[in-house]
């Protein structure tokens, strides 16, 4: 999607510092980490936001879940991790391409702010 940031990072029209990459998703180091290690899950297809997924998408959401432990393992979060999603203006959501946080190497804290 045209003026998308995420879509021109999934396309490589502008950097960003991959860590794991395949047909159907690119994960990569935020630019403002929140923790030690804070990478963004992403589907190359366009999604604006969670509250924007179809049926059809199970699969992709599935994929990226079951990616999850295999990213973590590989970033080094050996002793945990939190995965998180803002959705919407109330969740906070700046980027309107469907993302997923994946932090670790520290310890979180509950409740979220
Ligand atoms: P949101 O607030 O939408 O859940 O998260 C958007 C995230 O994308 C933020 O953590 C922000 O630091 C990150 N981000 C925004 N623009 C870029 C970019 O151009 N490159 C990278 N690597 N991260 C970005
Ligand atoms: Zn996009």
């Amino acid at each position: 999607m045209a003026d998308c940031i995420f879509c021109m990072i999934a396309n490589k029209e502008i950097p960003s510092n991959v860590v794991y990459e395949d047909d159907k998703i690119i994960v990569f180091h935020d630019l403002e980490p929140q923790a030690p290690v804070h990478v963004l899950i992403i589907p190359k297809k366009h999604i604006a936001s969670l509250d924007e997924v179809q049926p059809e998408d199970a699969e992709l959401l599935a994929h990226i879940l079951g990616k999850v432990k295999e990213i973590a393992a590989m970033t080094g979060m050996d002793n945990g991790y939190r995965l998180v999603n803002n959705c919407g203006e109330d969740g906070m959501q700046t980027v309107k391409h469907l993302h997923f946080h994946l932090l670790g190497k520290r310890s979180m804290k509950w409740p979220p702010g």
